[in-house]
């Protein structure tokens, strides 16, 4: 079939006109025969089985009964009339329930005739009851299309009130197979098909959306997510190459003095082996002459900030420049104050660049960056203004990557004719399976092991009745010389009770603990930056003891002397903000630990989240976890979700397809790059037109 049929617009479908065609677009977003045809259905009813009443479970799986109504009555209740239909074959009696349509159902209902009804039961009592089931005449139902299996699409309030039932969609795609005969072509090669024992993509399409049986649903769904991670990651890695053969960087060829002085004499630590084995992955990928672009990933104390230090120095050795970027004035800070003290026997020049930098030191600093003077540039956003200007800017390291967006990392691109080696930091573990997917075009090195010495952190889960022992145990730690956090959840969407919440607390805390025999620490996100700075420097100078906050202090601060974490509100925070939380303690050599302060009310996921915490400090272990909890859209925040618009294929479910998807893609471009050979012209062109985007594919916005 030619592709451009799958292009037409829907409203040229028998039975769909403009009104309709209206509201698939709006509601599901399908415009053309192609989308609907890749609008699968999310479950199937087996109609090949059919239930007596007497073998009914409370199973909440869709059953299918042959039976007749004997009665039919109106029910008044508080919140409206229902109507209940007394259902029965030779097994017993049931009910059929409407909470809507009432008038429709009475008029049009046939009382002792054979019906066969289909939907959910539940159990009440010792009754079952099958709300809004879906009905047919048995003699209608024996005389319409076998099918065995019925597709049930995903659907919506709206589609349901203008009438567009699954009942409705499923007659528009057995339209869509009539009209098109089902010709679709193939677009995977003769090889694949043979080598994985995958069915043609017609078959596949049919038995998706009508399937014959279990099996052909089965090999249906397989080779469908098959193809559709394949393009993902044939996609992924030809950008990947064409960015190591095309972009050209600058090389580092030299490991010179200043890399090998600071090693020889600075380092404050034994570098761990992980920190030893991420240096030299960078350092090979900056020595090849194609630009770098790599994720770091190391969960929370693991040590990043040593591996960013030893990259510049590599770029300064090259006669570059260096820059790091954090995404908070605090952490800009606490980077800049922690890399000059590293750096203080050296002659390396670093200087800070953030919003509150005054205008006189800032003009100085843009001259410095420019005549080469400076070779490290820490700051905020600051940095990627158009003003600043580079001599030569080698490398570019973000910290903390999931609050810069994917703008503000191309304008470091620019930064520089040839761009800079870029390095991505983040805390935030990205389980393999999902890395894979999302940054199958970047290279990725993990700092999996964390400095000796640590003690794991113990995590505890506390209810608000127990808030007296906390207390009680607070000031055990406190009078050991430690110091405490007591963090507020922020959730944007009612920053006024969030307040609020964070006063109150405040309140009962200085109550417990007065001054001048305690001194506490407030910040929060409506204070002044300077006050905000302020009030954070007396905590890490350690001049008060209590730091009560909200959220800001999630990222990367560094108070190694700071031994106690208590959550408050644990339940509000995800399950990668409450490690994120956690990390801020256990950096010292007390042992730490983390309490999860919530009340009796929690959902399971709530559970789930806070059990996982209290069993695991592994951060990778928490991420795989969060996946499941939230699926790959929620977990990197709004700015990730829906880069991948996969319609069949699930990357957490379906991690072992990906993988085999993953390693068929690697060797078609290792034995054909060009995708030459015969065999591969089908898979040349379903690529073509999938870059184009032309909307028959669009996986990846
Ligand atoms: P993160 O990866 O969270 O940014 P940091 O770089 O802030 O971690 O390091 C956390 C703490 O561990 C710092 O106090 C740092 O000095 C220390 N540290 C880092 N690497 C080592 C090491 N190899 N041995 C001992 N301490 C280390
Ligand atoms: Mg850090």
């Amino acid at each position: 079939m030619k592709p451009n049929l799958l292009y037409t617009p829907l409203v040229y479908l028998k039975g769909v006109g403009p009104n309709r065609a209206e509201t698939l677009k709006s509601e599901l977003g399908l415009e053309t025969y192609g989308d609907l045809l890749q609008f699968y259905p999310n479950r199937y009813l087996d109609k090949t089985q059919y239930y007596k009443i007497s073998q009914l479970h409370n199973s909440g799986a869709d059953v299918q009964i042959v039976g007749k109504i004997v009665h039919l009555k109106t029910v008044e209740q508080k919140r409206g009339k229902r109507l209940v239909a007394t259902y029965v074959d030779e097994t017993g009696q049931m009910e059929l329930v409407w909470f809507r349509g009432h008038k429709w159902i009475k008029e049009n209902i046939k009382m002792n005739t054979p019906y066969v009804v289909f939907g959910k039961v539940n159990r009440f009592g010792s009754t079952f009851s099958m709300p809004h089931p879906e009905m047919e005449l048995l003699k209608d139902h024996q005389a319409g299309l076998k099918i065995s299996m019925q597709p049930i699409y995903p659907s919506t309030e709206k589609l349901t009130n203008k009438g567009i039932t699954n009942k409705v969609v499923s007659k528009m795609v057995q339209q869509l197979f009539m009209e098109t005969k089902a010709n679709f072509s193939e677009t995977l090669s003769q090889g694949l098909l043979n080598e994985l024992n995958l069915l043609p993509r017609p078959e596949s399409l049919l038995n998706i959306h009508f399937p014959k049986s279990q099996d052909l649903l089965a090999k249906a769904q397989f080779r469908l997510k098959f193809e559709e991670l394949f393009y993902v990651q044939l996609q992924l890695l030809s950008k990947k190459a064409v960015r190591k053969r095309k972009i050209k960087g600058m090389p580092f060829t030299a490991v010179g003095e200043k890399f090998n002085e600071f090693y020889a004499n600075h380092l404050p630590f034994e570098l761990t082996n992980a920190q030893k084995r991420v240096i030299k992955e960078i350092r090979n990928d900056m020595g090849s002459s194609a630009q770098m672009n790599r994720l770091l990933q190391g969960d929370v104390g693991s040590g990043k900030t040593i591996v960013a230090l030893m990259c510049m120095l590599l770029a300064i050795d090259n006669s570059y420049q260096a820059c790091l970027m954090a995404p908070t004035e605090i952490l800009a800070q606490q980077h800049y104050n922690g890399l000059k003290e590293l750096l203080h026997k050296t002659d390396i020049k670093i200087a800070l660049l953030t919003g509150s930098t005054k205008k006189a030191e800032r003009t100085f600093l843009h001259n410095q960056l420019e005549n080469g003077n400076l070779n490290i540039l820490v700051g905020t956003h600051a940095v990627l203004e158009d003003k600043v200007q580079f001599k030569n800017l080698g490398l570019a390291i973000i910290d903390e990557q999931h609050r810069f967006g994917v703008a503000q990392r191309s304008k470091l691109w620019q930064k520089n004719t040839i761009p800079p080696h870029i390095l991505v930091m983040t805390a935030t573990p990205i389980p393999r399976t999902l890395a894979m997917s999302l940054y199958g075009d970047l290279d990725i090195s993990v700092i999996d092991e964390l400095p000796p010495g640590r003690k794991p952190i113990k995590t505890v889960h506390r209810f608000d009745a127990n808030r007296l022992k906390v207390f009680r145990f607070i000031k055990d730690e406190i009078e050991k010389g430690r110091q405490i956090y007591v963090v507020y959840p922020l959730i944007q969407e009612s920053e006024a009770l969030d307040y609020k919440d964070l006063m109150d607390g405040y309140e009962s805390i200085a109550r417990e603990f007065p001054s001048p025999k305690y001194q506490i620490s407030i910040v929060h996100g409506q204070m002044k930056p300077q006050d905000k700075d302020y009030e954070m420097d007396r905590f890490v100078k350690g001049e008060t003891q209590i730091m009560v906050a909200t959220t800001v202090i999630e990222v990367g601060v560094n108070v190694p002397n700071a031994s106690v974490m208590i959550i408050e509100s644990a339940e509000k925070f995800g399950l990668s903000q409450l490690h994120q939380l956690r990390g801020r303690v256990g950096r010292g050599a007390e042992q730490s630990f983390c309490i999860l302060m919530t009340s009796h009310k929690l959902s399971e996921d709530a559970k789930t989240r806070l059990e996982t915490m209290c069993r695991t400090n592994d951060g990778f272990e928490i991420a795989e976890v969060d996946l499941k909890l939230r699926g790959p859209g929620d977990l990197m925040g709004t700015q990730q979700s829906g880069m991948l618009n996969l319609k069949i294929a699930d990357i957490v479910k379906d991690n072992p397809i990906l993988k085999l998807a993953r390693y068929h893609a690697i060797q078609l471009l290792k034995n054909d790059p060009k995708l030459e050979q015969p065999d591969h012209h089908v898979i040349r062109n379903t690529y073509t037109q999938l870059v184009k985007g032309k909307g028959l594919w669009g996986y990846i916005s």
